[in-house]
């Protein structure tokens, strides 16, 4: 048995060369994307490219290529913060009293404080070399406007972000922050869009959403010149890009004759959750090991574990392709929520359908308010202050480690740790003061706005 550090750092040389696409080792693929004017499936890239760059929108429909190269300059500036730590948490197992082993993938070792800085640097590069000279995007928490805003300074793009109106006056420092790397931030719904402007006049007091958000970084990048648009999470192309946690942390754990029994990790729009149990899922789809998969949601917006299954709109506007997905709907806008990571109505179509056919094996949903109270034993046990998002992944872990106790069992965990929460304060403060609320919709909610998914 080899001793097992607290902290498997590996060296430069383990950034992977190659990102792994799950879709390829897929014996019947997500459903494709479907044109919102003619209904009919995307199959050619160029149809995207008025939307997104070219490069980006040939990962997003290739179902074949299971691995793809990662340019040298991306992984130049993975350099930067990669490979992120797996870490043996120990001093959470002693506090459990568990028997079971858990590593967590330490996703907010840098400025943006979350994974989505691997996808936010392919996709500024990608766009850069295609002589794109702005973007725009949406925010929710503001992790991936930060992030994306981090990429954009290094190769020079304009970037304006459509943040979430609720995170915007909840999280003030991210906006300076994302403006700090020179970045546009604008609270949304807005006035500078169609999409902005119908829905205030629909909604005036809407904290927003990010399907709002997204509408208005659609409209507003097809409406300017020689400018795209790029998305933080839900996409194929981004879940390939999010792959290199999963990759890093098979290569770490293998180092040490581990492999998880349990792999789990939070579910916003599905990508850090997909990247990480990408390669783990392969072995699965290959019939060659089994490990048991858990998506976490927040109880607030449960598209895996209480949404349909169906053809939906990425946004609440109704700009963007539909997607094949677990859905509550695009009009479904979720009560106000601090892990705004995880406040969208749908979930990536890869993640989906690995969930609809058996391979992701579990969707479970928590409370807010039991999410910090796991927040809070793992901060304490493990000198991380977690973000709201990664605390549904530590939640699961936790029970998960919990049963193994009961049982005597000493199976393996993984979890993915998402990104830090400096920027969640009033959140931990509501919690510690007592004041935090959980807010879970009822079915009979749930079911109006069902009933207005797109009959396709
Ligand atoms: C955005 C975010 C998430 C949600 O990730 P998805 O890939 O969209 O599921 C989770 N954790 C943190 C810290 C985030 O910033």
């Amino acid at each position: 048995m080899k001793n097992i550090p607290y902290r498997i750092n590996l060296s430069e040389e383990y950034i992977p060369k190659q990102w792994y696409n799950v879709r390829a080792d897929m014996k019947e693929k997500p459903e494709p994307l479907l044109n919102p004017e003619t209904m009919k499936p995307i199959t050619k890239p160029e149809e995207l490219g008025g939307i997104f760059c070219l490069e980006l929108a040939r990962q997003e429909l290739d179902d074949t290529t299971a691995f793809i190269d990662i340019p040298e300059e991306i992984r130049e500036y993975y350099r930067t913060c990669r490979p992120a730590p797996l870490i043996r948490a120990y001093n959470l197992e002693r506090v459990l009293g568990t028997p079971a082993k858990i590593y967590y993938k330490f996703e907010g070792n840098n400025t943006s404080g979350s994974h989505k800085l691997n996808s936010a640097v392919a996709q500024a590069y990608y766009a850069k070399k295609q002589g794109i000279t702005r973007l725009t995007t949406e925010t929710g928490a503001g992790q991936w406007g930060t992030a994306l805003s981090m990429a954009c300074a290094y190769f020079g793009i304009d970037l304006t972000v459509f943040m979430v109106k609720g995170s915007f006056t909840q999280k003030p420092f991210r906006r300076n922050i994302i403006e700090t790397f020179g970045a546009k931030v604008v609270p949304s719904p807005s006035d500078l869009t169609e999409v902005g402007r119908k829905i205030l006049a629909e909604m005036p007091e809407t904290s927003g959403s990010l399907g709002c958000a997204i509408s208005e970084a659609v409209e507003t990048a097809v409406n300017t010149e020689n400018c795209r648009y790029v998305l933080g999470s839900v996409l194929n192309q981004v879940m390939l890009h999010q792959s290199i946690i999963g990759i890093e942390a098979k290569t770490a754990m293998e180092l040490y004759d581990e492999y998880p029994d349990i792999i789990i990790g939070c579910a916003g729009g599905g990508s850090n959750l997909g990247g990480l149990i990408s390669p783990f899922m392969r072995d699965k789809l290959k019939g060659e090991k089994s490990p048991y998969f858990i998506a976490v949601e927040p109880a607030s917006c449960p598209s895996l574990s209480r949404g349909s299954y169906a053809y939906d709109f990425c946004d609440t506007g109704h700009v963007t392709p539909l997607a094949k997905m677990y859905t509550l709907g695009s009009k479904f806008i979720p009560s106000a929520n601090h892990a705004g990571g995880l406040r969208y109505h749908g979930m990536s179509p890869t993640v989906s359908k690995l969930y609809h056919d058996g391979f992701l094996d579990e969707a479970r949903s928590y409370k807010q308010t039991e999410v910090f109270e796991a927040a809070e034993i793992f901060a304490k046990a493990e000198g991380i202050l977690p973000a709201p998002e990664s605390s549904h992944a530590i939640k699961a872990a936790i029970d998960e480690a919990l049963k193994c106790k009961e049982a005597g069992e000493d199976k393996t965990i993984l979890f993915g740790l998402t990104g830090t929460g400096y920027f969640d304060m009033k959140a931990y403060d509501s919690f510690n003061k007592g004041t935090m609320e959980d807010n879970i919709p009822d079915d009979s909610e749930l079911k109006i706005y069902e009933s207005k998914l797109p009959r396709i």
